[in-house]
């Protein structure tokens, strides 16, 4: 049997059935920021692979980083032994951060079921019984139980599940725009805090970009309110920057837009280069003190392939070639053509909103049935996107060559008109 026909019959894809109802590619290999088909066709990536490989694919140095360890020790077990790649990668996210310590974990979603479980056993190590989370609509946060019960109650459908979510409360998400007034916002988050803080452990946020929950970018100043009134209520300020870290927003994490610090920060998807599947949650020197000299003693999570070498080296590499690299050269020219680029299609019909921050750019339209018939025309003329719902975006590797860049605007914008002309 051919393989794609094995796929067809036996293999899952993420949101999707089985066999798919949508198309699916073959993929044969990939190099920078090019997807090669076996069918012959080329595309030009404009997902990165969901926000991780933002070096491109195939980095003469990460394959390198990663070909070295595999020699000297693929896996390891991390309870009770350690090793140099772990503790590097470790001192490079304190470093980076300016937090303490840090949980290595296997994927985005299990990093922040790790950070819940970290909010509530501090607050239990304070003597405080607190066992809910504050979250933002059009959040997403991941798919695991946990993480879904954090995500926009509607967007993840957490009615299927019924009882078996545990239910968070939820505020206003801050008005669309970087500049935009949230003051509305902030006012529904005092009196949510006001009359909830008691039984809230954590405030869990995407600073400055929401991703997958409507891909929305707002107003530093909501984080800075945030902070003051998590301080006010002692209540735990989560950032996940799993898709705004290493760069993306055009600082190495999102609440550098900020001048103030979370207390935990989860981090993923960029954190390997986009090579190994690997997060981390990275907090306060305090709050791992707090859990460490309370009765409870532990933090009770261990995945079995947590820190694994492979992911740990291939991250170290990545980190390194960032900071070594002019990435935020890099970013800045990515937002700029972004801006310049979209600015063409924003009177249009169907477009109800443009807008742009660092390596990620975003045309949201008017109605939501038009994503596979984008997708189809993008396939059809030299790029990958992955629209979904009204939103048709792309989030670029830092090494896409302008030209490049250029052809997947122009290439969504065209979809985007192409449907208008029926
Ligand atoms: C992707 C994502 C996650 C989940 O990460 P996985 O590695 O897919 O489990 C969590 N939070 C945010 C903000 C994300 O973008």
């Amino acid at each position: 049997m051919n393989w794609l026909d094995i796929d067809n019959i036996h293999v899952w894809h993420p949101y999707n059935a089985l066999p798919s109802k949508t198309k699916i590619l073959p993929v044969k290999k990939t190099n920078n920021t090019t997807i090669f088909l076996e069918t012959g066709v080329e595309l030009i990536d404009g997902m990165s692979s969901w926000w991780s490989a933002i070096h491109g694919y195939n980095h003469p140095k990460l394959n390198e980083a990663i070909k070295k360890q595999v020699d000297i020790m693929p896996h390891i077990m991390f309870g009770g032994l350690a090793h140099e790649q772990a503790s590097i990668l470790c001192e490079k996210l304190v470093k980076l951060t300016g937090l303490n310590s840090v949980f290595l974990c296997d994927s985005g979603s299990v990093s922040v079921e790790v950070s819940l479980k970290t909010a509530i056993l501090y607050q239990k190590a304070k003597g405080l019984n607190k066992y809910k989370f504050l979250a933002l609509e059009h959040s997403y946060h991941g798919d695991t139980l946990g993480a879904m019960s954090v995500c926009d109650p509607l967007n993840s459908m957490h009615s299927i599940y019924g009882s078996y979510l545990s239910k968070n409360i939820f505020t206003t998400a801050p008005a669309l725009g970087f500049d935009s007034d949230c003051s509305k916002e902030i006012k529904d988050l005092e009196n949510i805090l006001e009359k909830h803080h008691q039984e809230i452990a954590g405030f869990i946020l995407e600073p400055i970009v929401q991703g997958a929950g409507g891909m929305r970018i707002y107003n530093p100043s909501y984080l800075e309110k945030a902070r003051e009134l998590c301080d006010k209520y002692n209540i735990l300020l989560i950032f996940d920057e799993i898709a705004t870290g290493f760069g993306h927003t055009g600082r190495m994490f999102a609440f550098e837009w900020t001048n103030i610090k979370p207390d935990i920060i989860t981090v993923g998807k960029g954190l390997t280069g986009g090579y190994m599947t690997m997060a981390a949650m990275i907090t306060s020197k305090e709050i791992s003190d707090t859990i460490s000299d309370s009765e409870i003693g532990v933090l009770m999570h261990g995945p079995t392939f947590m820190a694994n070498p492979l992911a740990c080296s291939v991250a170290n590499a990545s980190i390194d070639l960032l900071l070594s690299s002019s990435w935020q050269k890099k970013v800045n020219k990515i937002e700029e053509i972004f801006k310049k680029e979209l600015e063409t299609i924003k009177g249009l019909d169907l477009v109800k909103d443009v807008r742009n921050i660092g390596a990620i750019g975003i045309i949201e339209l008017k109605e939501d049935c038009f994503a596979q018939e984008i997708q189809d025309y993008c396939v059809k003329n030299g790029v990958w996107i992955r629209p979904f719902g009204t939103l048709v975006y792309s989030i670029v590797a830092y090494t896409i060559e302008e030209k490049n860049l250029i052809k997947i605007i122009r290439t969504m914008c065209d979809a985007i008109k192409s449907i208008k002309k029926k």
